[in-house]
């Protein structure tokens, strides 16, 4: 017997909270539209209805978990509702929650093989089949990461490394490094340089097409404009999939650019990537196959809970000189035998990712996936062909994958309106609470989004949106 005043849940009680606990998830996945998808609790309101002290003394599971659902439910914004289309609409899945699940319970840390056997032999695994889906050379090997901004500061690292001038060990010194990307690239691209001490005017902002797409001769002209002035070009980061419109660099025409200068080439494919395992999708990857660094996150568009990003490199080794420092304790009898995945990226600690996308892979299989993406780009499609079909809306970019830019305009109604006018659409509709919308600008353009990206979402969800935007556009365009 312990003689703790309170041990850990008897497996008695671990089973009936565990029950308890799975039998609300499934009704929570069965009908999460029974919640309005924005949250509409006030800033501060759930931290005024908690205690201000950790409790003294033991409490119940029964009186916690009331507290979940009582106080913590109302404060959250359903992701998993499929009226979820802000941002990138991340949809989990039955198999990876409990992938989650399980890895959780198994508390393994994966930063030595000998640590988590399984779980680094399951990722190198897992790593590889997603690979082969993605049509990704072999050359490539994979690393799961936590998101695509750590995975895009381990590719700027590498590249860095890859100059082979020591700055691992001296810092930059006099060196200018320059790094460039599109004016439409993820801020991640830049926080890499910031945090690695390259800072920000080591990033070249690269002027984009009227499709949003960045111009490969501008990219030629400051490479050679910034090599003539004492910089030194190291790296590129093209994107496929953007966030605000999800347009596609020209990879091929970069790559080519890259090439010639000796640039490394790394491809943020974080939201867009998993349409690369459908055949019919492959032309607007062309190119990527060339890059030194790839990453593309699972937990966007591939039904795989937050958080995991998946990124590839051709070069390991660099990336493991890039950060590779292991301390006597961390020395094993496997070193030289087995991976250990704590050289190849910033943690030491990693979480058991690879168990959730493997559930993932296995339960729906390859064919299953490709099915989700492919109705997913449908319902982009249809919901796009009622914009462009409705005097009242105009559609304001090309729509490669399952994102839809666009904006209200009302008939006759000046430029000088629009942007106040959608901005109080979109409140009108988000606060509906069967939909979640978001909003950028392009061009200076105020721009409405909807990302259709859910497991859950049909076309009487879009066409619920469709309709609110609609009957909103009129309510508000009444005098
Ligand atoms: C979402 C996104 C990111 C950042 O993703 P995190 O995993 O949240 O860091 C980076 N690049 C692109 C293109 C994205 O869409």
């Amino acid at each position: 017997m312990s003689d703790l005043p309170r041990p850990d849940m008897t497996p008695e009680e671990f089973r009936i909270h565990g029950h308890r606990v799975i039998d609300w998830i499934a009704d929570y996945m069965a009908n999460p539209e029974r919640y309005p998808v924005l949250s509409r609790i006030q800033p501060g309101d759930l931290r005024a209805a908690l205690p201000a002290h950790a409790p003294e003394h033991p409490e119940s599971f029964e009186s916690m978990f009331a507290d979940f659902e009582k106080l913590v439910v109302p404060g959250i914004t359903h992701w998993n509702h499929p009226g979820f289309m802000a941002y990138f609409a991340i949809t989990g899945s039955g198999p990876g929650i409990l992938g989650e699940l399980l890895s959780g319970a198994l508390n393994i840390n994966a930063m030595l093989w000998r640590t988590g056997p399984a779980a680094t032999e399951l990722e190198e695994v897992v790593m590889g089949w997603l690979r082969e889906m993605l049509g990704l050379p072999s050359e490539f090997f994979g690393v799961v990461m936590d998101t695509a901004s750590i995975s895009t500061l381990c590719a700027v690292a590498e590249a860095r490394e890859n100059l082979g001038l020591g700055i691992r060990e001296k810092g930059t010194g006099a060196a200018r490094l320059r790094l460039y990307t599109s004016e439409h690239a993820h801020s991640s691209v830049e926080k890499a340089a910031i945090i690695l001490g390259l800072g920000q005017e080591s990033v070249r902002m690269i002027p984009s097409d009227a499709e949003f797409r960045m111009i490969p001769a501008e990219l030629a002209r400051a490479v050679a404009e910034d090599k003539a002035a004492g910089w030194l070009p190291f790296m590129v980061v093209a994107t496929i999939g953007t966030t605000s419109t999800t347009s596609v660099d020209p990879v091929a025409a970069i790559a080519d650019i890259a090439a010639a200068n000796k640039l490394w080439l790394h491809v943020d494919a974080a939201y867009a990537g998993p349409a690369a395992s459908l055949p019919e999708m492959r032309p607007k990857f062309a190119g990527w196959e060339r890059a030194d660094s790839i990453v593309t996150n699972p937990h966007k568009w591939m039904l795989t809970p937050f958080d995991f990003s998946a990124f590839y490199t051709r070069h390991p080794a660099k990336l493991r000189a890039a950060f590779s420092l292991v301390p006597e304790y961390l020395r094993t009898a496997e070193d030289a035998s087995a991976r250990n995945y704590m050289d190849y990226g910033v943690q030491l600690g990693r979480r058991f990712r690879a168990l959730k996308l493997w559930f993932v892979l296995r339960y729906f299989g390859q064919e299953g996936i490709r099915q989700i993406l492919r109705k997913h780009i449908a319902l982009a499609q249809m919901f796009a062909s009622w914009v462009d079909a409705d005097p009242n809306f105009e559609r304001l970019a090309p729509v490669p994958f399952s994102v839809v830019c666009f904006r209200a305009k009302p008939q006759g109604m000046p430029e000088a309106e629009l942007e106040k006018f959608n901005s109080s659409l979109l409140d009108a509709v988000n606060a509906d609470g069967r939909a979640f919308i978001s909003h950028t600008k392009l061009k200076g353009v105020y721009t409405l989004r909807v990302a259709i990206g859910h497991l859950r979402t049909e076309e009487s969800h879009i066409r619920a949106v469709w309709e609110l935007l609609q009957a909103q556009t009129n309510a508000l365009s009444k005098p």
